[in-house]
């Protein structure tokens, strides 16, 4: 599974990395800090980001089972 994070959505309201702390973090301007990357995620930590893509309120979190086309 895969997570990507659109940079462009993020508005910075911190839900994403209040739910998923082992895998996210937030930045100095509470935006977070991984936004605009994928990456592929360890098994243990699919369910973090699903609850993180839940919690966004603008969909800027996307769990896919392949890496997205334009990664
Ligand atoms: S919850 Fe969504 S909008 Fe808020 S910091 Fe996380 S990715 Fe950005």
């Amino acid at each position: 599974m895969f997570i990507a994070i659109d940079a462009g959505k993020c508005m910075g309201h911190g839900r994403c990395y209040a739910v998923a702390e082992d895998l996210l973090s937030d930045d100095d301007e509470g935006f977070v800090a991984e936004r605009g990357r994928c990456w592929e995620l360890p098994a243990d930590l699919v369910g973090q980001a699903q609850d993180a893509a839940d919690a966004c309120p603008e969909g800027a979190i996307a769990v896919t089972e392949t890496a997205p086309a334009d990664a």
